[in-house]
């Protein structure tokens, strides 16, 4: 077990299950399990961030997390399904049922060493940056480490206590979202408080508190020594948890999306139609997660690198190339370019070019190819962001609302609309093309 401390001081606040509103009933039970199980063992373990912030504001956590004084090593010991996962910052995943609850050790802020050195301790990078964070502390150390007031308030199971050392309590009540400390030295040690400042500052309807949005935008390209990968997991919360139409918004005005998506951002400055696609796009994306209907990551970024995908289409298609090998090479392009600052994972890249090469097969309607486009896995986000293109000014020939009223035509219909596509022959007596494999030409 590492030390711990009480509140000792007259900052501490403790405040007893008599006097806050949260009750026991706002834990999942595999939370409670973990909490239950830590402190039998003898640990101290407390419920900590968004699982204490959001019941307190009336909204059901995404997840909880759980705050202890035993180290990883014997959370693991303690959990038969539970993974220590991490380096810069050493945190185990429990699973319980469905659910993995994040357990943490109490860690201590950096400042609180003046020498970061030795394997269980803290490094800083070149920029101010924690490379690795795993020096443990006390509860009240914790506390400080964390990036939002609101986010480090307690839950303590052992009496039900809500403990609040940075006064996150007074900033829920004043729905300000506050960094904890110094916010230019807070964003150095870690950039990605800033992508998390205006995701919560959203998701939670608060005001960024001025002193933490002050250095954001100065200090937004920081986020270029992030990994990529990080990165790819941020920015999916950021716009898929729906909220992301307002959260996007944000990112501009703060530099962000600039930082993240450099060429993109460039594009879209000149260009009032792809500023409709984006922001069309992540409406949409909102109303899904509104509806429960899923949002997947493939669908996001096929958006996002749009604007880069395109211009390089069309000077392709300037230099003469025809517009389905042009696409391909446009999307192999755009998704490499983008790779050095969020980085897809290929799970990923695979269906962001099948979604667009479908573009231009969508558009040109070969008699042929309907119904093998029409079976394709990738049809429906394909033909939803063929929609989005028209509903932002594209003249695209109407084959949006082709394509709608032929998903909506009986068979008889359908086949009528097929033979009524110009230039369509009746039938072949030789077919000319070889098999389509996956219903793209060879
Ligand atoms: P949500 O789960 O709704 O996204 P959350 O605040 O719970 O919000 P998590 O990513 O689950 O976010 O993190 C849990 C807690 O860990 C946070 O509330 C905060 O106390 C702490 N935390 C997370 N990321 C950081 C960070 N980059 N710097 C400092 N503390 C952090
Ligand atoms: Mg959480």
């Amino acid at each position: 077990m590492v030390s711990t401390s009480e509140p000792s001081d007259g900052l501490n606040q403790v405040i007893p299950r008599s006097e806050h509103t949260l009750s026991r009933s706002i834990l999942s039970s595999a939370a409670l399990n973990v909490l239950q199980r830590l402190s039998k063992a003898g640990y101290r373990a407390l419920l900590v961030g968004g699982g204490v912030r959001d019941p307190l504001l009336g909204i059901t956590p995404k997840d909880f997390d759980v705050a202890t004084d035993a180290t990883p090593e014997q959370i693991h010991n303690l959990f038969r399904r539970s993974r220590i996962i991490g380096r810069r910052f050493q945190i185990v995943h429990v699973r319980d049922g469905r659910e993995t609850i994040e357990v943490s050790t109490f860690r201590a802020a950096p400042q609180d060493d003046p020498q970061p050195t030795g394997k269980n301790k803290f490094e800083l990078g070149s920029t101010g940056q924690i490379i690795r964070d795993n020096q443990f502390g006390s509860i009240k150390e914790d506390a400080f480490r964390r990036d939002f007031t609101v986010n480090a308030l307690y839950y303590d199971i052992k009496d039900f206590s809500l403990i609040d050392y940075t006064g996150g309590l007074q900033d829920l009540q004043q729905r300000t979202l506050k960094m904890i400390g110094d916010p230019l030295q807070r964003y150095r040690e870690d950039p990605v408080r800033m992508i998390r400042a205006i995701r919560l500052a959203s998701k939670l309807a608060f005001n960024l508190d001025p002193a933490t949005a002050a250095p954001i935008k100065q200090n937004a390209k920081l986020l270029q020594d992030v990994s990529p990968a990080r990165l790819f997991e941020e920015v999916n919360k950021l716009f898929l948890a729906g909220y992301c139409h307002e959260t996007y918004h944000m990112t501009l005005q703060y530099g962000l999306f600039e930082a993240l998506f450099p060429e993109a951002h460039s594009l879209i400055q000149d260009s009032e139609s792809l500023q409709l696609f984006i922001s069309q796009a992540l409406i949409n994306s909102d109303n899904r997660v509104e509806q429960g209907k899923p949002v997947v990551p493939a669908f996001l970024f096929s958006v996002l690198l749009w604007p880069q995908a395109h211009k390089r289409h069309q000077q392709l298609l300037e230099a003469g190339e025809p517009p389905v090998p042009a696409l391909q090479k446009a999307s192999i392009a755009a998704i490499s370019a983008q790779q050095a600052y969020v980085s897809i994972p290929k799970r990923f890249t695979q269906n962001i070019r099948e979604m667009w090469e479908m573009q231009p097969r969508l558009i040109q309607r070969r008699k042929n190819r309907i119904y093998p486009l029409l079976e394709h896995p990738r049809f429906r986000a394909a033909y939803d962001f063929l929609l989005l293109r028209e509903q932002s000014g594209e003249s695209l020939e109407n084959a949006g609302q082709w394509w709608t009223d032929f998903q909506d035509a009986n068979k008889e219909q359908r086949d009528a609309m097929v033979d009524a596509l110009p230039g369509a022959k009746k039938k072949r007596s030789r077919p000319r093309r070889k098999k389509l494999q996956n219903g793209n030409p060879p």
